[in-house]
């Protein structure tokens, strides 16, 4: 039996496809009502993450933040009451990496193993089943997660000891960040010289600027549709904890500290809840411009 913690934008959809592929799944949500569609397609409801942890050899985490994560652990009815010897604990959240090291203590602890395996790919890829996911933690625990890993992700990298996976999301998320800066500044370019922006996507994407970004996020700013895939709230917090890392590390990542800057500024507007492509508003503000939408006002062409 594999439990599922968390079923939010990723979760839901990771475990979904763990049913697909035909696997027993006990599931946990703190809003009860988001295990729902998930039970109806065969899922087993579970009343607290100690249950999951008493029920299932393998217990999946997929929650927001470091506080998050502690309290599924931590808490009265929280995993670490449920755990026992031989359990393995995977950790698909984007948290600190040094808390890392102090769950997976804890864990230990009672007997049982814990990997570190944050994903990236979207909420596309978490219901295609099409995630990335890098995995810090011993081999032989990554060899047991494999299976399920592979129910929703096609590049599984077992990336080093635990804590490692946590680093190597850090560093996909610098990657993210600075290519969405870039792929918002060349919408902008494309708005300001009356471009066609949709024939613009399609002459670029396929070059050496092409990217997942681009070709998933840029026809989503052209419709200025802002619902998310990751949030700008989680998109911020991704970032702050790439800054804590690189200041502990002594790294000076100057785009990275920008763009940080920019999602402040739009988290300060009320916009945490948009997806982390509405970045291209920050820009838009500063020059008066509006990338897309199909009537913007004469005074913002
Ligand atoms: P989300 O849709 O906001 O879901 C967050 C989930 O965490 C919900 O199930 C929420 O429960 C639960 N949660 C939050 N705080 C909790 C707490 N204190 N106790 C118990 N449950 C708690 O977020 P998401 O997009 O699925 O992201 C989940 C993780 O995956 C994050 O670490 C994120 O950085 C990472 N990630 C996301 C993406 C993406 O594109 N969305 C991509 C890669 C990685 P409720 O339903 O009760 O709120």
């Amino acid at each position: 039996m594999v439990g599922f913690i968390g079923l939010g934008i990723m979760g839901s959809g990771m475990a979904r496809n763990l049913l697909e592929k035909g696997h027993r799944l006990v599931v946990w949500n703190r809003t009860r009502a988001k295990m729902d569609p998930l039970v109806e397609a065969g899922a087993e409801p579970a009343d607290s993450p100690r249950e999951v942890a008493e029920r299932a050899d393998v217990v999946m985490i997929c929650v927001s933040d470091t506080p998050d994560v502690e309290a599924v652990l931590h808490g009265d009815d929280g995993i670490l009451a449920g755990l026992s010897d031989g359990k393995l604990v995977v950790d698909h959240s984007t948290i600190s990496p040094s808390a890392t090291l102090t769950f997976a203590s804890a864990v230990e602890e009672k007997g049982a193993r814990w990997l570190d395996a944050p994903v990236s790919g979207g909420s596309e890829g978490a219901q295609r089943g099409t995630l990335s996911i890098m995995v810090g933690g011993d081999e032989a625990s990554f060899q047991r997660a494999l299976p399920y890993f592979e129910a929703y992700g096609t590049t599984v990298v077992h990336v080093g000891g635990q804590g490692a996976g946590q680093m190597v999301k850090l560093v996909n998320q610098v990657l993210v960040v600075v290519n969405q800066l870039a792929v918002s500044e060349a919408l902008l370019l494309a708005q300001a010289g009356r471009l066609d922006l949709r024939k613009t996507l399609d002459a670029v994407k396929g070059g050496a600027a092409g990217s997942w970004m681009l070709a998933n996020r840029g026809p989503q700013m052209i419709e200025r549709d802002w619902r998310p895939g990751f949030t700008i709230d989680l998109q911020e917090k991704d970032l702050r904890l790439v800054l804590e890392a690189a200041d502990e590390l002594a790294v000076p990542l100057p785009g990275t500290a920008l763009v940080f800057q920019m999602y402040r500024a739009l988290q300060r507007r009320g916009l945490g809840l948009e997806g982390n492509h509405a970045l291209v508003k920050a820009l838009e503000e500063m020059c008066g411009l509006r990338v897309g939408g199909e009537d913007p006002p004469a005074s913002e062409r």
